[in-house]
């Protein structure tokens, strides 16, 4: 795959977590818009209105420690599943840390597909309204409300834990039995859960975990969601070295929903605080 994206990562980032846009929308089930999403978190990201520290005291605009590859380029004629992949694959032999910026929740299933191979028994930490885990939707196994139906039945994760579902149906419930999966429901949601993770952990967020009114810009509303603040300590309470996070995407945000850009400044915090993380797990 010869484009801008590997272009630029031949170049020479040194850079160990890395950020990458995948616009992809076209397995958007009600609307599309969230391929707008990776420009609009840069733009929060890089704003001079703020700075590049976490609220933990690391330095992501120190050299080395943050950089941004851009977006790989994702029509609708080609085969997102293969350019994703040959994109994750690239990444994790050269040994970076990722983050996805989305597009919508499809693309978590080839950057899994991918990703487990490299690290078998994940364990996925997945924030949503939604469990995403129809066997199909509208007749499509290829969904973005369907990934982690494909992820578990291909068995690319050890666990999945999702938090903050609040949208779930009669087959979703059944899914989630069939699977495994430790589904931390809102209406139960403590202040710090506990996750008890161990070993790698990948984080998927799908930015309608948060409640509407801090969350507007997402295709789906689902009433009765997590604060920003809320998703932020449950963020800061992994223990790096118990739980290195190896890689992460920040999903489902569209610009063309979003007010005043609050939802991408929420996005663009919930990247910080995770590249953080990360580079907290890669010190001695
Ligand atoms: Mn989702
Ligand atoms: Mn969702």
């Amino acid at each position: 795959m010869k484009d801008e994206f590997e272009k630029t990562l031949m170049a020479g980032s040194t850079a160990q977590v890395t950020i990458l846009g995948l616009p992809s929308d076209k397995y958007s089930s009600f609307l599309r818009g969230a391929a707008d999403g990776p420009p609009a978190v840069r733009e929060v990201l890089f704003s001079p209105a703020g700075n590049l520290w976490t609220e933990g005291g690391v330095d992501l605009g120190a050299n080395g420690n943050l950089s941004d590859l851009g977006d790989v380029e994702l029509t609708d004629d080609m085969d997102h599943f293969k350019r994703i992949e040959g994109s994750v694959k690239l990444l994790t032999t050269l040994g970076k840390k990722p983050i996805f910026l989305g597009g919508d929740h499809y693309i978590t299933w080839p950057i899994i597909s991918t990703l487990s191979r490299s690290h078998p028994g994940l364990t996925i930490l997945h924030f949503d309204a939604h469990p995403d885990l129809y066997n199909e939707f509208d007749g499509k196994k290829e969904s973005h409300a369907t990934p982690f139906a494909r992820i578990m039945e291909k068995r690319h994760a050890r666990r999945l834990l999702q938090v903050g579902v609040r949208g779930i149906t009669g087959h979703l419930r059944e899914q989630a039995r069939r699977f495994g999966v430790d589904i931390f429901e809102m209406r139960y949601l403590v202040e710090k859960p506990d996750l008890r993770l161990s070993g790698d952990v990948y984080i998927s967020f799908d930015l309608d975990v948060l409640d509407p009114a801090h969350a507007p810009g997402v295709s789906h509303h689902e009433a009765g969601g997590m604060t920003v603040r809320h998703a932020l300590s449950i963020i800061q309470s992994i223990d790096p070295k118990r739980a290195p996070i190896v890689g992460a995407d920040v999903v489902e945000l569209n610009p063309s929903r979003d007010v005043s850009g609050i939802t991408a400044a929420a996005a663009a915090k919930i990247v910080k605080e995770i590249a953080g993380k990360m580079l907290e797990s890669m010190k001695r």
